[in-house]
Parts: structure tokens; sequence; C-alpha cells
């Protein structure tokens, strides 16, 4: 193998890889299907379901070219292969072209099938159909429904763009790079499935937990389907939707900042040395809740080219959970990324300490 045939290869790979899961940097250069196809797909806020019908469709075919693309690329970056030339072809570049060929020819057919009768056999029309009961007399003023209610500035809409989640009034959208799922609020129920906890640091602004909900209905001919959005956002979602929300997994959800940070909190003290308790001494119950045995002790550790924290002589009498709230909420609030490097004053000495000098008793 030569170089060019070599480089233009991995480029064309990664080129693909990146139109097709569409990266943020590919995004804002304007390399998008969304994007070069605009004109013709018009507004989603004008037309949602037609717009997304078109976006889906085009969306195949540009996609399903992506193989016939390298096959050209290559004509022109290793000329000596002749590949301009069918006769000439070795059998492994004739497979893979008839491959390509077919792969382009197989999504228009399944375009132009999709297309017959003013779009009804698209799949997107046919998840609308299963909702073609009164009130609503065809899939036709289910999709006008939709784009009503798209169109309100109340509705909620978080995700990533090849996975947004959009709630309105009635209806349960996720709309994903080849599809777009519809369920009825009336008709669902949603289940907290899985919870991903992602912590506090150096590379991560802020400490994220992404919940993962499933979203069923009563409709036998609606999937069932999943949307995911940051446990922040949870309360903003509970508003919006009237379905009820089961938590299967008995998932605890932080909806604010500082009951995440709190989980890398204690995570972090558990990384430093333990206090042992002198022999002959209880632990008293924590001052801040009086519910559990005041179970953290301030000591200095964490002298660093002479930069040292103050030392704090207080005998136990926070536990830990109430000592992580008291160091959240002495903090710039607005910049949780500054949370983990910064100290704050012992709730009652006063001496100021950081993460590192937060000790579990034992
Ligand atoms: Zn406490
Ligand atoms: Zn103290
Ligand atoms: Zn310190």
């Amino acid at each position: 193998m030569d170089s060019p045939e070599v480089t233009f290869t991995l480029a064309y790979i990664v080129f693909a890889i990146c139109f097709v899961f569409t990266p943020d940097e590919f995004r804002s250069a304007g390399l998008t299907v969304q994007h070069l196809f605009s004109s013709w797909l018009g507004s989603e806020d004008v037309g949602f379901i037609q717009y997304h019908v078109k976006r889906t469709s085009i969306t195949i075919l540009v996609h399903s070219a992506l193989p016939l693309g390298y096959y050209m690329g290559m004509c022109i970056a290793a000329p000596e292969k002749n590949l301009g030339y069918i006769h000439q072809l070795s059998d492994s570049w004739r497979a893979f072209l008839l491959l390509s060929f077919c792969l382009q020819l197989a999504s228009w057919t399944l375009i132009i099938y999709w297309s017959h009768l003013h779009w009804s056999n698209h799949p997107i029309s046919r998840a609308l159909q299963a909702h073609a009961f009164p009130p609503y007399s065809g899939w036709g003023t289910v999709a006008t429904s939709i784009n009503t209610e798209f169109r309100q500035i109340d509705k909620f809409a978080t995700g990533a763009p090849g996975a947004r989640v959009i709630i309105t009034d009635t209806w349960v959208l996720k709309v994903t790079t080849y599809h777009v799922y519809v369920a009825l609020q009336n008709d669902s129920h949603l289940t907290v499935t899985e919870s991903r906890q992602h912590q506090l640091s150096p590379e991560s602004a802020s400490p994220t937990q992404i919940l993962t909900l499933r979203v069923e209905s009563i409709n036998p001919n609606v999937r069932a389907f999943d949307i995911r959005l940051n446990s922040t956002e949870y309360a903003e979602l509970r508003e919006k939707l009237h379905a009820p929300i089961r938590n299967a997994a008995n998932v605890v959800i932080h909806q604010t900042i500082s009951d995440l940070f709190l989980e890398t909190f204690k995570a972090q003290v558990e990384l430093n040395q333990p206090y042992m308790l002198p022999s002959g001494q209880d632990l008293e119950p924590c001052i801040g809740c009086m519910q559990f045995p005041a179970g953290a002790k301030l000591i200095r550790l964490c002298c660093e080219d002479g930069q040292c924290c103050q030392p704090c002589f207080c005998r136990p009498m926070w536990c830990l959970s109430c000592l992580g709230r008291w160091f959240a909420s002495r903090q710039d609030q607005q910049r949780p990324e500054t949370w983990l490097a910064s100290k704050v004053p012992c709730p009652t000495c006063r001496a100021r300490f950081c993460i590192l000098d937060v000790c579990l008793v034992h």
C-alpha cells in the first residue's frame, strides 16, 4: 500500500464517522445534513413533522452515499489503480463498488416508497398513525397538533442534537438522527431506569447526573423509547409532564448542583487518611442535623509549597453530609468547577480548611 491511498482512507473514515455522529466541531462548521440542506428542509418551527420527515429521509440518502463517495475519492487519490475503468477493476474493488451502488439504490427505493401518498409510508407518519383516533381524525391532524405545540415557547426541550427530548402540552417527543419517537402524554407512563453520575473533576466543569427514563404507552402501537436528561432538569420536566413517573431502580435524583457536589465531596474524603478516635472518647451526634454521629474531623494535612491551611483543633462535631453542605454553601454558586480547590472556614472555629483536610472518624 502506498501512502496517499492509506492517508485518504484514514481521513475518509474519520470524516465519515464525524459526519454521521457530528461532534460539536462539525456542527459549528456547518457540516451537518440539517445545515447543508437547510433551504430544502425549511423551518422546523413552521412544520415540525414535515421538517423531520424530510430531514430523516435526506439523512439516509446522504449517509448511504458515503461508501460511493469513498470510491470516487479513491479514483482521484490513487489514479494508478484505474478505478475509473470498470472492466479493469480487481474483484474486491468491483464487489465494493457493487455493494455501494446497491446501498445507494436501496436507500433511494426506500425513500421513494416512503414518499408515496404524501409521505404516509414514512416511519414518522406511521408513528403518528398510531395516535389517529378521536379527537384526531388522521395522522395529518396529529401532525398539526404537534406542529402547533412545538411552536409554543413553554415546551420542555433538552438533550444532545442526536437525541433531543421535547415535551409539549400533550406530547412526548424524541428526535434522533433517523427517527422521531412520539407518545401521547395521557397514554404514557415513565420509569427511571438508570442513573449515571459524573463527579466534579478537572475535566468536567460541574458534577452531573444523567437520568435515563423509559417512556411506555398503553397504546400497543406505540413503541417504547428511552429519553435522557440531566437531573437538574428533572423538576422542569415534572412541571411539564402530567404522566406518572415510577422510580424503579430507586435512583436518588440529585436536583441541584449542591446535591450532586455532596457525592463528589464524600468520594474525595474517602481518599483522605482516616482519623482514629482516642480510646474512651465517644462520637457525639452531629450538631447540624442531630441525626447522624459526628463522623468528620478537620486535620491540617495539606501543607504544600509552604501554603498551608489553618489548623483546627475542634473535636468531631459534624457529620460528613452537613460538613459537605457547609462546604458547598460557602462557594461561588455560579462556578462549581472551582469548588474542589477552594478553602472555607471551619463552621465552629473559622480556621480555613480545604477538602484534603477532611478526615473520616474511625
Ligand atoms: Zn449532620
Ligand atoms: Zn475548627
Ligand atoms: Zn488544607
